[in-house]
């Protein structure tokens, strides 16, 4: 391996001289912010793209996550994984709300549907699920637990930017989705989020947290926040959507080679196969089993000498920071399959410039450790 280290992911950035005709026209027009004309045009765009009825473009994915509980009036206790980026609890704690955790399934990594109903008590309002590395949670089987129990459904699909399932897109399912749109995700304008509803009304509410809850000029009926998108990031996105197609496509090959390299190394088992139509090859995460010739963090350290940075996503589990720890949700005798994945998985690198070649000679030093 050359010595110019391999990173997990390295953001797409179109061409730059593409991006000069929009910043002229923010220029000219002098808008900036606040529903300019770009970021108009990015959400309708984004809804062909997606396949969705309805989208509200935000700063960033926490902030679209923190109003989207809010727009639900969620409170009291929220059924979600300890297995995910810290944003998706964060963004309940942020509004008062106490996180249950409830462990996952062994196959797909996401929320484990036979565990949630044993966790619900009187003060249960919803279930923040996760799309965990872009693939699918049991949707049906969550909706029906929801349905029963009077419970709303709010997906954290973060990663799950253009994965379809049996019924079209992910992001339809769940009374509110939410993406992130950051400079590491597969489709990025450098810092940015999305709020996805089938409700036409939920956006109307959506539209005015992420604008302070202001209504019009005079009145204020919600307790809103700042969570505009600005039409610099707009213009990003509406360019990045002219790309995303060949990016997800770099992405397959890589994925393909991933499989490929590792199909009979001993002790590495590649996540995958869980369900979705259209996948968006958002992350390659691999399991270190015990039959592998070294733990999870010994080819970790390894890798890392050979110049190869690998990441230890989700490691450790949300449950096991100092906010979460107390809870009693997160006793690890209540998330044995989520502390024992933890302890297992690495993500290797995966984004459109990853040149073959590299992924081969990734494979290699796996294989020959
Ligand atoms: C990236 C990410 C977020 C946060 O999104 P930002 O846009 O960085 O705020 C939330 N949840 C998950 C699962 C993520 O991976």
């Amino acid at each position: 391996m050359d010595i110019n280290p391999i990173f997990i992911t390295k953001p797409f950035l179109p061409p730059l001289d593409e991006l000069m005709p929009y910043l002229e026209q923010i220029w000219e027009n002098k808008i900036v912010t606040n529903n300019g004309p770009l970021h108009n045009e990015l959400e309708l765009k984004l809804c062909d793209y997606l396949g969705i009825q309805n989208i509200s473009l935000f700063a960033n994915g926490t902030v679209a996550l923190v109003t989207a509980l809010k727009a639900l009036e969620i409170t009291g206790e929220v059924i979600t994984t300890p297995y995910s980026f810290v944003a998706t609890s964060h963004s309940l704690l942020w509004n008062g709300i106490k996180p249950v955790f409830v462990d996952i399934q062994p196959k797909s990594l996401n929320i484990d549907p036979e565990k949630i109903e044993e966790a619900i008590t009187p003060q249960t309002s919803a279930i923040l699920a996760v799309h965990c590395y872009g693939h699918p949670c049991d949707v049906d089987k969550i909706e029906s637990i929801a349905k029963k129990h009077n419970l709303k459904v709010i997906y954290d699909a973060a990663h799950a930017f253009g994965v379809e399932c049996h019924c079209g897109s992910l992001l339809n399912h769940g009374d509110i989705s939410i993406l992130s749109l950051h400079a590491t995700k597969v489709f990025n304008t450098f810092e940015g989020g999305a709020v996805v509803c089938n409700n036409p009304e939920t956006k109307i509410i959506i539209d005015q947290l992420k604008n302070f809850g202001i209504t019009d000029e005079t009145i204020v009926n919600l307790t809103g926040i700042n969570g505009k998108m600005s039409e610099f990031n707009s213009a990003l996105g509406l360019l990045q959507l002219k790309y995303i197609d060949q990016v997800i496509h770099k992405r397959k090959e890589i994925d393909n080679a991933y499989r490929t390299g590792l199909a009979d190394v001993k002790g590495i088992h590649c996540l995958g196969d869980t369900g979705e139509l259209i996948s968006n090859y958002a992350y390659f995460p691999i399991l270190v089993n015990p039959e592998y010739s070294l733990s999870r963090d010994e080819l970790y350290e390894n890798m890392k000498e050979h110049g190869v940075h690998l990441r230890r996503y989700f490691y450790p589990l949300i449950s096991e920071f100092p906010m979460y720890r107390g809870l009693a949700s997160s006793l690890l005798d209540n998330l044995p399959v989520a502390t024992q994945k933890a302890s297992q998985v690495l993500c290797l690198p995966i984004y459109p410039d990853l040149p073959l070649e590299k992924v081969n000679e990734i494979c290699n030093l796996i294989k020959n450790q």
